[in-house]
């Protein structure tokens, strides 16, 4: 029989100490919540070999009294907590009273420290556990404390520690969260003798997202800012288009503690969903208020894990502020035009110029390729849908007018045919502002290559991929109305699938039934489609049942993101493709739904629609402007 021992203190310390101090950061992050439970504006950090010899923070806050001074070392000694029941609603970031002990238990602590009131400071060292000095000192107000040899006294967990290098990258990652989440106090962190960040503590966000992030990300993010049901969400998001291939700036901020939050994450992420790229994810610094008896941080020693008494309510209000700032910020992506370098005709007189051109080597003079006027419809017919309206005739040409006349019926006034024969149609089509409400005037510029529209609006020019933004539109009205029309189809078509995708579609048939699709079980692993919605072609019937099984399998178990799913295949499909000819007036019309409607900035795959250049960038470029 083995013989129980009741473990000495010390012993019992060292063990104890383990589940806080795990390596250098653990100590910053702990000196550092108490700095900031201690009301400083002003914590610098020091640290040398990532914190294995040196650590040291000085703050400005309100310093321990001298007598209080050996009890801040105790195990279970906060003056954060007093009774059982301020654990329900906690403020402070601290509240355990563990993080000294278990700091001086596994170091050589010292700490100066000095309260306001008092006239002078106190100077304490502890070394493993053990009281070595404790005298009074002449000392600023405020806190300083130095851990020096961490592990000295327990070898075995020296092993486990990285290369100073990455403890310190570790260090600096948690100074640079807890930066984040106080922009009202001045960090700075120096490692081996080199400064290596400092936060202004000036009070905006942006600032401090500034320093620690750097310009290239500061510049992608536009503000949140939503009270809902009591949760209050404020910070920064990225632009759908600057979403990141990793979640490494990825920043939630729960009453001014940082924490992973399985909940904020998947809320955020979900307000990108159709918006962003598939693969990638937003860049976010989010801070969530909530009243501190909904929230339970002491789920973990670090603290970093927390538990919602209602999670929903967070999930919803998070996802309603984050998808706010998306739609309400103009976020379309923009090209910078950058003047071409050495461009010295920029800085020329007219006089100059004439003079350099003539010295300039000629040109071989190639023979000019004969300009061709394109006749409208060529390569490929306008699409019908299946009522034959003439494709730019359907509902999503139309701009959001209601009744009245608008631009579509002035084209219904002419016949069709001879729209789509006419000469170029004059631009001048008169969409009336009171109609639809653009701020500005659309104009439409011309296509390119048969695929990009471009207009002007305000002081801007816009390139808009016609297919991706029709197939947006699509989507968007797919997802309002949620009944789609239905067309059989005369001749049922037989599809063949294989495995897995067969079993999908066979046990999804009612699912599809609602969006247009009438799918039946024909043996074999084929299924037989008798109808599909309306504004699909029937030719696509087989296309769309082999993309929608294979999403089916995709997106197994997520209803909504296997509706969206079908809906993408289906708003895909229907939309008219690059490189189909398009006539004027649907592409006016294209235009305005597009720059009149922030929704319709990214594709449901997420690809942009649409991109700007500014005119003041063109006159840059021009050299109109310096
Ligand atoms: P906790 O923060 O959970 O209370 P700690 O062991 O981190 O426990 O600190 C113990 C106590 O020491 C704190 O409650 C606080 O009163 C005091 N203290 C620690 N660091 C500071 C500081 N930098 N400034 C003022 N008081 C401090
Ligand atoms: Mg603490």
């Amino acid at each position: 029989m083995p013989k129980i021992n009741v473990l000495p203190k010390s012993i019992a310390e060292l063990i104890a100490a383990g589940e806080v101090v795990e390596r250098p950061a653990s100590i910053v992050k702990e000196a550092v919540e108490n700095s900031i439970d201690a009301g400083a504006t002003h914590i610098t950090i020091e640290i040398q070999r990532g914190g294995i010899t040196y650590i040291r923070i000085t703050d400005n806050g309100c310093g321990i009294a001298n007598d209080d001074v050996p009890k801040a070392f105790l195990r279970h000694a906060t003056s954060k907590i007093e009774k059982a029941v301020d654990l329900d609603s906690i403020s402070t970031l601290g509240f355990r009273g563990e993080a000294l002990a278990a700091t001086s238990a596994v170091s050589r602590v010292e700490m100066f420290t000095k309260t306001i009131d008092e006239d002078f400071g106190t100077h304490y060292k502890i070394e493993g556990g053990e009281e070595v000095l404790y005298e009074e000192v002449g000392c600023p107000d405020g806190t300083t404390l130095i851990v020096r040899d961490l592990f000295y006294n327990t070898p075995a967990r020296m092993k486990f520690l990285k290369k100073d290098v990455s403890e310190g990258t570790t260090v600096s990652a948690i100074i640079e969260r807890q930066a984040l989440s106080h922009h009202e106090i001045a960090f700075k962190l120096i490692r081996d003798g080199k400064q290596t960040l400092a936060t202004s503590g000036d009070g905006k966000l942006s600032s401090a997202v500034y320093s620690v992030l750097g310009r290239e990300i500061s510049n992608t993010l536009i503000p949140v800012n939503l009270t809902l049901d009591g949760v209050k969400v404020t910070g920064l998001v990225c632009k759908p288009v600057s979403c990141r291939a990793s979640r490494a700036y990825q920043f939630t901020f729960l009453n001014g503690r940082y924490v992973q939050s399985g909940t904020i994450t998947a809320a955020t992420e979900q307000a990108y969903k159709n918006s962003a790229m598939v693969g990638k994810f937003p860049v976010f610094v989010l801070g969530v208020e909530i009243p501190f008896e909904t929230v339970d941080v002491n789920v973990h020693p670090a603290k970093t894990q927390v538990r919602f008494s209602d999670e929903k309510r967070v999930f919803t209000a998070v996802y309603n502020a984050v998808k706010n700032a998306i739609l309400s910020g103009d976020t379309r992506p923009e090209i910078a035009v950058t003047p071409p370098k050495n461009n010295t005709f920029l800085h020329m007189t007219a006089e100059q110029y004439r003079q350099t051109a003539v010295k300039l080597p000629v040109q071989e003079t190639k023979p000019q390729p004969k300009v061709e006027v394109e006749p409208e419809p060529k390569a490929e017919p306008v699409r019908l849908k299946a009522d034959n309206t003439p494709f730019f005739l359907r509902d999503e040409f139309k701009p959001n007018v209601p009744e009245k006349k608008t631009v579509v019926d002035i084209v219904k006034e002419e016949p069709v045919q001879e729209v789509l024969k006419s000469e170029p149609i004059r631009h001048e089509v008169k969409v009336e502002e009171k109609e639809y409400s653009p701020k500005e005037e659309i104009k439409l510029i011309g296509e390119a290559f048969n695929t990009y529209i471009v207009a002007q609006k305000g002081d801007s020019i816009f390139m808009i991929d016609k297919h991706a933004a029709h197939e947006r539109i699509l989507f968007n009205k797919l997802k309002e109305n949620h009944v789609i029309e239905s067309q059989s189809l005369l001749v049922p078509v037989t599809v063949k699938l294989i495995g897995d995708e067969y079993t999908a579609m066979i046990n999804n048939v009612s699912l599809l039934s609602e969006y247009g699709f009438e799918v039946e079980d024909f043996g074999n692993e084929s299924v037989l489609v008798r109808a599909i919605p309306s504004m699909l072609s029937k030719e696509d019937a087989e296309g769309i049942i082999v993309e929608a099984a294979h999403s089916l399998v995709q997106k197994g178990n997520v209803d909504l993101e296997r509706i969206d799913d079908i809906l993408h295949t289906v708003a895909c499909k229907a939309a008219i493709k690059a490189g189909y000819i398009t006539s004027d007036i649907e592409r006016l019309n294209l235009a305005i739904k597009v720059l009149s409607d922030n929704d319709i900035m990214y594709c449901p795959h997420g690809r942009p629609v649409a991109f700007e250049i500014k005119k003041y960038n063109l006159e840059k470029y021009f050299g109109r402007i310096q």
